[in-house]
C-alpha cells in the first residue's frame, strides 16, 4: 500500500506551505485551522481550500482498518494501519461531561510486560509525532462531525495509555505534546502520560514547559514481582521509579497517579495492597485499580478481589479507584484489537494451527 498525495500531518506545521505549492500564503494557514483547530474528517469537508489544493493532499497518515463501538454508542476503538503495516490503536471513550481519547505512541512495545497483549507482540517500530497527534485529530474530527451518543462534540482528555511506552519514544512524544497544546489549544493538564517508570524519561519530562499528567503503571509493590510482571523494572527499580514521581510532583506540583492492573494470584494479595498503599501515601498519588482484560497469549487472568483490594487501599488512608473497564466487548486494553486481528489473520492463514 502506498499513497497518493502529500500527508499534511506528517508535515511540521510551519512547513504546510510547501505542500500547497502555487497557492497564496495564505491557504497554508487556512490548511493548518483545519488539521488542528477545527478537524474534519476528509478533505472534502476542508471548504475554503480550492479543490485542486484538497487533491493534493492524503489527509490521514493511516488507513481505519477496524472501527467498533461499544457501551451503548459511547466508546468507539479504532485500529489504524500506516503504509509499511505499522498498526497502531486508539480508543476514544465518552461520558456525558468529557470524552477522553486514548492514544498509541509506538507500534507495538519492546518492554514485554507478561500482562500485556502489545507487550507479547514484540517492537514494531516508533510512532512519528505526525501519526501520534493524527489519533487526536481523528478523535476529535469523528466527535465533531459523527459524535457520539449522549457526549459532549469536543474532546476534552488525551491519555498516553495505547500501544507502546511514550517515555520510550520521547523526541517523537514530546513534539505531538506540543502540537496538542499549542496548535490544538488544548491544555496541558487535560493530558496523561503512562508510564512503566522510564525513570530517564520522567525526569525530562519534568523538565518540560507543559504540566501534563504523569500515571505510573506500578503493577506490584516489591522488585522481584514486579520485574517478573514489568522486565524493565530490573533496569529501573521500584525504588528508584519513586524517586523519579516524587520528583515530578514537587517540579510540576502535578499528582501523579498509579495505574494498578489487578491479576488473580499475582498483586491481588493484602502484602501488596498495603505495599501499595505505603508508596501512594509517600507519593501522595492517586491509586486507578485496572480491572485486567484477558489477553490471546497469556494466562494471567482478572482479580475477583478488587472490592476487598480496593477497600483496604482506602483503610490505609489511600485514595484509589476502580477504573472502569469501558468498551470490554471491543477488546479495549491496549494492544487487544491488534492481538484479535493478528489471530484472525493466523486462523485464516493456518486453519488448524494451534495458536492456544
Ligand atoms: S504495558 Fe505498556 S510498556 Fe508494558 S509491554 Fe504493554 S505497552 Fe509496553
Amino acid at each position: 500500500m502506498s499513497y497518493h498525495g502529500q500527508v499534511p500531518y506528517l508535515t511540521p506545521p510551519d512547513r504546510l506551505g510547501d505542500l500547497l505549492e502555487g497557492e497564496p500564503t495564505y491557504r497554508a494557514t487556512q490548511l493548518r485551522r483545519w488539521l488542528y483547530r477545527t478537524p474534519v474528517l476528509r478533505t472534502d469537508d476542508m471548504t475554503n481550500l480550492p479543490l485542486e489544493a484538497r487533491n493534493r493532499l492524503r489527509l490521514w497518515p493511516f488507513d481505519v482498518e477496524v472501527e467498533q463501538t461499544a457501551d451503548a454508542g459511547q466508546t468507539v476503538k479504532w485500529l489504524f494501519r500506516a503504509p509499511d503495516g505499522a498498526a497502531m490503536e486508539a480508543v476514544l471513550i465518552g461520558y456525558p461531561d468529557r470524552a477522553t481519547v486514548c492514544i498509541s505512541s509506538q507500534a507495538g512495545c519492546a518492554l514485554g510486560c507478561t500482562f500485556c497483549a502489545t507487550g507479547q507482540f514484540g517492537f514494531e517500530r516508533h510512532l512519528d509525532a505526525g501519526e501520534i497527534v493524527a489519533q487526536v485529530a481523528y478523535a476529535a474530527a469523528h466527535l465533531r462531525t459523527v459524535g457520539l451518543a449522549g457526549v459532549p462534540r469536543r474532546l476534552t482528555n488525551i491519555v498516553f495509555m495505547g500501544m507502546g511506552e511514550p517515555l520510550a519514544n520521547y523526541d517523537r512524544v514530546r513534539e505531538a505534546i506540543r502540537r496538542i497544546v499549542e496548535e490544538m489549544s488544548m491544555s496541558a493538564r487535560s493530558i496523561t502520560v503512562s508510564t512503566v517508570g522510564l525513570v530517564p524519561g520522567m525526569r525530562r519530562l519534568a523538565e518540560e514547559p507543559w504540566p501534563v499528567n504523569l500515571a505510573v503503571s506500578l503493577h506490584a509493590a516489591d522488585d522481584e514481582l514486579r520485574t517478573s510482571l514489568v522486565p524493565i523494572n530490573a533496569r529501573y527499580p521500584i525504588a528508584e521509579v519513586e524517586a523519579a514521581a516524587a520528583h515530578y510532583f514537587e517540579t510540576k506540583g502535578r499528582r501523579v497517579s498509579i495505574e494498578w492492573t489487578l491479576m488473580d494470584g499475582v498483586n491481588d494479595t493484602d502484602e501488596q495492597a498495603d505495599g501499595l498503599a505505603a508508596i501512594a501515601r509517600r507519593l501522595h498519588a492517586h491509586v486507578n485499580v485496572i480491572e485486567m482484560n484477558p489477553t490471546p497469549l497469556s494466562a494471567l487472568q482478572p482479580s475477583s478481589r478488587i472490592d476487598r483490594f480496593l477497600a483496604r487501599l482506602r483503610r490505609s488512608g489511600v485514595n484509589a479507584t476502580k477504573r472502569i473497564n469501558r468498551g470490554q466487548e471491543i477488546d479495549a486494553a491496549c494492544g487487544q484489537l491488534r492481538a484479535i486481528q493478528a489471530d484472525e489473520q493466523l486462523k485464516t492463514a493456518a486453519p488448524n494451527a494451534d495458536i492456544g
